[in-house]
């Protein structure tokens, strides 16, 4: 039998858990139902292809590993970090497309408005805006989000056939239902890793070397990906993939 996770992997670890079973247990149809209810429909504003308006591109395994044959430089790690040991190596659970570096944090790959990579973009960008996971509000109530940034981009109200809003519904639950998958396999490797390697999360020096990074110092980040850790080196903002 293998051992159990550490804290504070467990705790996350279990609460993963319950958010999927949470999402498999949420009915299709009335998701499908807000849908339409909702009819939002995308009028190319290209706000969401920012970090400005949508902090990370997040990408699950297959989307780094097509988007990186296509520029080893589009993808870095991505941010905020998971967890930082006591010798001040940070963690994360995955990559993000990079930014082009200018003040919105315009995708690497956004041209004039329109996405480079359409036809290979990764699957948050196939599915944005729809989400179905459960998040505070600003008033600390916690309940399930199915539109992000609802009446803050796009036209809504208009005319979506059932058979497409059921297809967004399944695809959005696909998708989360990855990304939770995802998230386990990261805290389960990750907390026999710290384990095995007499590690433990130390949130002073995750501070601390935030503050460091942010006075000019650089960092060190493994990134999570196909079942093992890449390391880079990010420093003023440049991530570098390291060889070793
Ligand atoms: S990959 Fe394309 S759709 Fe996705 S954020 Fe970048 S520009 Fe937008």
């Amino acid at each position: 039998m293998a051992p159990s996770l550490p804290e504070p992997f467990r705790s996350m670890d279990r609460n993963c858990r319950e958010e999927l079973r949470a999402l498999r247990g949420y009915p299709e149809n009335r998701f499908a139902d807000i849908i339409q209810e909702v009819g939002f429909s995308c009028d190319r504003c290209a706000r969401c292809c920012t970090r400005a308006f949508n902090g990370n591109v997040q990408l699950l395994d297959d989307d780094a590993d097509r988007i990186g044959r296509r520029d080893p430089a589009a993808y870095e790690p991505a941010f905020p970090y998971d967890f930082c040991d006591r010798n001040g190596t940070f963690y994360v659970s995955g990559y993000t497309i990079a930014s082009r570096g200018d003040a919105a944090g315009s995708c690497l790959f956004l041209d004039e408005g329109r996405c480079r990579i359409y036809d290979e973009r990764p699957v948050i960008c196939r599915i944005y805006p729809f989400m179905l996971h459960r998040e505070p509000d600003t008033e600390g109530t916690t309940d399930w989000r199915q539109i992000s940034g609802l009446d803050e981009h796009g036209c809504y109200h208009t005319v979506v056939p059932r058979a497409e809003a059921v297809r967004i519904a399944r695809e959005t639950r696909a998708w989360e239902e990855a990304l939770l998958c995802h998230e386990l396999a990261f805290l389960g490797f990750i907390g026999h890793y710290f384990a095995r390697n007499g590690l433990r999360h130390v949130r002073k020096v995750y501070d601390d070397r935030m503050r460091d990074y942010t006075e000019g110092a650089g960092i060190r980040v493994m990134v999570y990906f196909c079942g093992r850790l890449e390391p880079w080196e990010v420093r003023a903002g440049r991530a570098r993939r390291l060889t070793e």
